[in-house]
């Protein structure tokens, strides 16, 4: 779970991390008085969404007085930004948040995730921070600095300052980059996290560092532990479609292109959007149905499907081990005719009771193609795409 820059700096507040001081609104009257008792200005003023890359889409401004701020503010919310990283609708801008700007000297890049090949805690960090860490990984790897972390004895402070020197610190930021080092190491091991990432992480002119940007991701699967995480969620940052999928219990991820997918598994799941790709479709979507596969599920999936405006056609994919094909065939009618989908499906079953399953498709009088095979389908698939 992705939560916002302004709850990811309260949280670093806890664990000793420098940021500067800030607030966050929801409107954009009476800013320019909080900001005014704040600091004198110059401001940094930051489109709260859960993207990165707000600076380039124009959701971060420096600004130099209160009334820009406000002027900022209701500039932009009720908006959405879209950014590289927030997909092509964008993330709609509730909150805003107002720091006391710094004077950066430097830019660098520290973040904590876990690595997956050495499974161990792992601190990655980089001279050349405020750039994406993507894009340094491939155009220049021999800058980012990688620390494992060893669960017996936990962080030592020795490798926080080793880290610094390579990243080119001196005197008092030695010992501040190491309590920092210490203090990402703790918060992501308390916390459950998935992810920490503070980009950048700024050297000011006076010589200390600070936090100038935070990213917290959660492990979902420990939110139980962690009800003041829980209380983070911010459901309307998250795809429309995502969100009915997940009410649902689907595993479900959204995608750009025409072809919605029914499918139960999530190896046959991708198998499916591999075999559309190859013959030239594109997938609308992953969603595994699961292993019980009944007619009401269905007809959810088909609803969670049907919320992408982009569908043009929907493939449904079932392996019939344990499901009954010839259920699934009910299920399949019965949604069609009472949700009254308008776009082509096209179903391949295969398993325990796929022939009966494919006459009562035949049979029923609806738009609904069977098809033999797995190639049939998806072809039949890309071809109704195109053809809408
Ligand atoms: P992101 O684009 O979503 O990652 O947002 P960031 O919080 O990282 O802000 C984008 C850029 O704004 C940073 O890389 C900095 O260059 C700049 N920025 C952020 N805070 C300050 C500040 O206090 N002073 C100045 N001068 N620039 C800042
Ligand atoms: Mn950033």
């Amino acid at each position: 779970m992705n939560i916002h820059e302004y709850q990811a700096k309260e949280i670093f507040k806890e664990y000793g991390l420098p940021v500067a001081p800030f607030f966050v609104s929801t409107k954009a009257t009476g800013i320019g008085k909080a900001a005014y008792e704040l600091a004198p200005g110059p401001y940094v003023v930051k489109c709260q969404v859960h993207s990165g890359a707000r600076g380039k889409a124009g959701g971060v401004a420096l600004v130099q007085t209160p009334a820009e701020a406000e002027a900022f503010a209701a500039k932009w919310l009720g908006k959405r930004l879209v950014t590289r990283q927030s997909g092509p609708h964008g993330k709609p801008v509730n909150r805003i948040l107002i720091e006391r700007a710094s004077n950066i000297a430097r830019e660098l890049y520290v973040s904590a995730t876990i690595d997956r090949a050495s499974a161990h805690l792992t601190i990655i960090a980089s001279e050349a921070g405020g750039m994406s860490i993507e894009e340094l990984a491939v155009n220049q790897p021999e800058k980012i600095l990688k620390v494992a972390i060893d669960e017996l004895t936990g962080p030592q402070a020795y490798q926080g300052r080793e880290l610094a020197y390579k990243l080119g610190l001196q005197g008092k930021q030695v010992n501040q980059f190491a309590k920092i080092f210490l203090g990402i190491c703790k918060m992501f091991v308390q916390k459950d996290l998935s992810l920490v990432e503070i980009n950048p992480l700024v050297v000011t002119k006076e010589g200390d560092l600070l936090c100038c940007d935070a990213k917290i991701n959660t492990d979902p699967y420990a939110l139980y532990r962690h009800p003041e995480m829980a209380e983070l969620d911010d459901p309307s940052q998250e795809d429309p479609r995502v969100a009915r999928a997940v009410a649902a219990g689907f595993s479900y991820v959204p995608l750009e292109g025409n072809i919605g997918c029914m499918v139960n598994g999530a190896g046959l799941a991708m198998g499916t959007m591999d075999i559309i790709k190859n013959l030239g479709g594109a997938p609308a979507n992953f969603l595994d149905v699961g292993g019980t596969a009944t007619k009401e599920r269905v007809m959810e999936a088909f609803k969670v499907i049907l919320e992408d405006p982009n569908v043009k056609c929907i493939m449904v994919n079932i392996f019939g081990g344990i499901v009954r094909c010839d259920m699934i065939a009910e299920g399949i009618r019965g949604a069609v005719e009472q949700i009254k989908i308008s776009v082509p499906v096209v179903v391949r079953l295969e398993g325990n009771q796929a022939q009966v399953g494919e006459k009562i498709l035949n049979e029923c009088g609806l738009n609904i193609v069977s098809a033999r095979d797995l190639r049939q389908a998806a072809t039949l698939a890309v071809q109704a795409a195109k053809a809408e």
